[in-house]
């Protein structure tokens, strides 16, 4: 063990969650290790992102606090999202709600670790490639005054059993199809049947037998702004067919033309005029999320504590894009955290880092992700709050905003304080204001005409 004026951390897991962790931990004084199983060039080119990572006000001020890029200022921003709902084959919902101060920003997670880790060790971190398994992390731990593990939802995760009084579900909701194309820009002309603020809103759309659809404004590493796709099938569905057939970027794209052919003809225009990202084999992903939450404190073989960071210590469904931004809230306020303690981080101080990190917003992130898949316990409250949304302009931006801060809706346990949720947001009687909805009857659609250059 070093002393604590030299304390040393070793980080396994070079994604996002652990190059920021790394980072931080260096730019406070610590002496940082990151082990990565993959080369730099490998994280970057080799390998797909490990999501759309969408982050909003928190996560991009704990980035901030740490001194970090955000990419504000050089990523194509949304302001908004807009929603359709598509109800037992009726066009039924149609909002657009504008988000509550704070902006989006989707960076490919494969450029904002690279970025990261050239600053690490630009800046004296040590960047070690080897794949590490549980003998090697023993070896490690016993030499770091502090070993995190960031390694996702493979990787390392199952020295850290999951905690069933936190984990709800023991299967993935949805199957998964992300991917990233280029061809469209995001001036007010794209998606302006939904949103008057055109392509600088992203566009959400639930078909409530089949699954969810969501487009958004992306940095992509190579092709800078872009679009980004992601598709949520139900377990069964004929869209949880056609996504199991995904192969390439060129049979996504394919597959999600024809989804919005058959299924969301009112952006069909956009979709159409959209290209794949040449340059980049790992434009797409297929998959699924089991949702859980581990015991994010392990041990070694010979007893040496370990924490888990990001994924690995807690898994999201994406449908609320929890992920990423909780991995970043997690690695500031344990970087923050770290630099304060003076004495060992032995298993107590490091479960009541994640503690404090899963009251503060893992909790709330979780519940808000079951909101949004519509789980049977809460689908109740999905349904008034979209009806509420569709009201009134101020109650869709509060609901957008629990993507960013999800606490207000951990206090949503029956109808009764799902109203109350809905008169504290817009100062107006639930009931008045859901006594005002009215079925959109028919979608307006895309009046698109953009050929490609
Ligand atoms: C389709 C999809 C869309 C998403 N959209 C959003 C969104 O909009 N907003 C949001 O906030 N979140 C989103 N997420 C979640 C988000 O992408 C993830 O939470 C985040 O990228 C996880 O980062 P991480 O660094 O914790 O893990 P990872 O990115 O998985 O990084 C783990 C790293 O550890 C390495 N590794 C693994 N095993 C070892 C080993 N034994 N030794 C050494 N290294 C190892 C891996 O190679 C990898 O580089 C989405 C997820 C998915 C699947």
């Amino acid at each position: 063990m070093t002393t604590s004026s030299a304390r040393s951390a070793a980080i396994i897991g070079a994604g996002q969650t652990g190059v920021t962790a790394a980072l931080g931990l260096l730019d406070n004084g610590f002496d940082v290790t990151l082990y990565s199983e993959r080369e730099q060039a490998q994280l970057r080119d080799g390998i797909p992102a490990s999501g759309t990572a969408l982050i909003f006000g928190a996560a991009q001020r704990a980035e901030e606090s740490l001194g970090l890029n955000t990419y504000l200022a050089t990523a194509p921003l949304s302001t908004g999202q807009s929603v359709r709902v598509l109800n037992d084959g009726a066009e039924d919902v149609a909002f657009d709600g504008w988000f509550d101060g704070a902006r989006g920003v989707a960076v490919d997670t494969r450029l904002k670790a690279d970025d990261r880790l050239t600053l690490f060790q630009q800046r004296g971190g040590r960047f070690v490639v080897q794949p590490v398994d549980p003998e090697r992390l023993d070896a490690i731990a016993a030499k770091a005054d502090l070993t995190l593990v960031a390694t996702g939802r493979g990787g390392l995760s199952s020295l850290f059993p999951v905690d069933p009084a936190r984990t709800v579900y023991d299967a993935p909701q949805r199957s998964l199809l992300a991917f990233t194309v280029t061809g469209l820009p995001h001036g007010p002309e794209i998606f302006a049947h939904r949103s008057t603020a055109g392509g600088a809103h992203n566009a959400f759309t639930v078909v409530t037998d089949q699954g969810e659809s969501w487009w958004g404004p992306y940095l992509h590493k190579d092709a800078g702004p872009t679009w980004a796709f992601l598709g949520w099938a139900r377990p069964g569905s004929d869209w949880e067919r056609r996504f199991a057939t995904v192969t390439s970027a060129r049979s996504a794209l394919q597959v999600t033309t024809g989804l919005h052919r058959d299924y969301i003809d009112w952006d069909l225009p956009e979709v159409s005029a959209l290209r794949v990202i040449d340059e980049d084999p790992h434009s797409w992903l297929t998959g699924a999320v089991t949702q859980l939450v581990r015991t994010a404190v392990g041990h070694t073989a010979s007893g040496h504590p370990v924490a888990a960071l990001g994924d690995t210590a807690v898994a999201f469904d994406p449908i609320a894009g929890q992920g990423a931004q909780g991995g970043l809230v997690q690695s500031a306020a344990l970087v923050r955290k770290a630099a304060a303690h003076d004495g060992p981080f032995d298993a107590a101080w490091l479960s009541a880092a994640f503690d404090e990190f899963y009251d503060h917003r893992a909790r709330a992130a979780q519940l808000v992700t079951r909101l949004f898949l519509a789980d049977p316990e809460l689908s109740g409250y999905g349904g008034l709050f979209f009806a509420a949304a569709s009201g009134s302009a101020r109650f869709a931006s509060k609901l957008f905003g629990l993507l960013d801060d999800p606490r207000p809706f951990e206090s949503v346990t029956s109808e009764a304080a799902a109203k109350q949720l809905i008169t504290d947001f817009t100062g107006e009687p639930a009931d008045e204001l859901l006594a005002r909805f009215v079925p959109a009857g028919t979608f307006q659609r895309s009046g698109l005409a953009f050929s490609a250059v």
